[in-house]
């Protein structure tokens, strides 16, 4: 935990109140990296262990950034698994509270399609899901990324091993070029680098080294 209050952002009263009320009182080291460029839009490449808090990260720069009264998908967020991305939009959710009217959709495999689709008619300002079923919806032109101003890539390495990267391919060909990329990992093996270097532009490397 770093020693850095919340407060030292230019984040939305609402937020900062939220997170009071949330009892979180300081930054993680990853949120104190990586969140001052996150804020100020600039792509970023963040690597830190599990229970770091890498979720609020990211979550507070796009919510800092999203417009509730503009309903449309902002933000896309994409994660291994179901159950990986069922705990990321918990937590948005909760760190979301004090904004009224967001709705956050999540969208993954393994669970029936029918009422995800009569979801996405109904719309959402930000999208968590897993590549796969996210590029199924893509594909049939009921999600559409034309808006989309934020594209996170979850537990990126993860991803790649799970064999995601033609998936995650083709949700990027769908993406605005002009979007601000986040992508976060336990690991930074060779396949994540070659992939950042495709996927971002000049961003800025955050590495939370294990504390002994
Ligand atoms: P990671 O994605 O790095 O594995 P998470 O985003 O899931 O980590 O966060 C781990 C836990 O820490 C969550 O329960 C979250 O609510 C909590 N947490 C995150 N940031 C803070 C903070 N600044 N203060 C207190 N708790 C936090
Ligand atoms: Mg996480």
């Amino acid at each position: 935990m770093s020693n850095t209050s919340f407060s030292s952002l230019n984040l939305p009263d609402a937020l900062i109140s939220n997170l009071n009320d949330l009892g979180y009182n300081s930054m993680t080291d990853i949120q104190a990296q990586a969140l001052p460029a996150i804020l100020a839009g600039k792509d970023v490449i963040g690597q830190a262990k599990t229970g770091s808090g890498k979720t609020a990260a990211f979550g507070l720069g796009l919510l800092a950034k999203l417009d509730v009264k503009y309903f449309r998908v902002q933000t896309l967020v994409l994660c291994p698994t179901r159950e990986l991305a069922d705990q990321v939009a918990a937590e948005l959710r909760k760190l979301a509270r004090s904004i009224h009217n967001i709705k956050i959709l999540t969208l993954c495999g393994g669970v029936p399609i029918g009422p995800q689709i009569g979801s996405l008619e109904h719309g959402a300002h930000i999208i968590v899901g897993t590549p796969g079923r996210v590029i199924d919806h893509l594909d049939k032109d009921r999600l559409r990324l034309d808006d989309l101003t934020t594209l996170v890539l979850d537990e990126a390495d993860r991803m790649l091993e799970m064999g995601f990267q033609a998936d995650l391919d083709a949700v990027i060909a769908k993406a605005p070029a002009a979007r601000q990329t986040l992508l976060f990992s336990a690991t930074y093996p060779n396949a994540i680098a070659k992939l950042s270097e495709r996927l971002l532009k000049d961003p800025l490397q955050v590495t939370v080294a294990e504390q002994h």
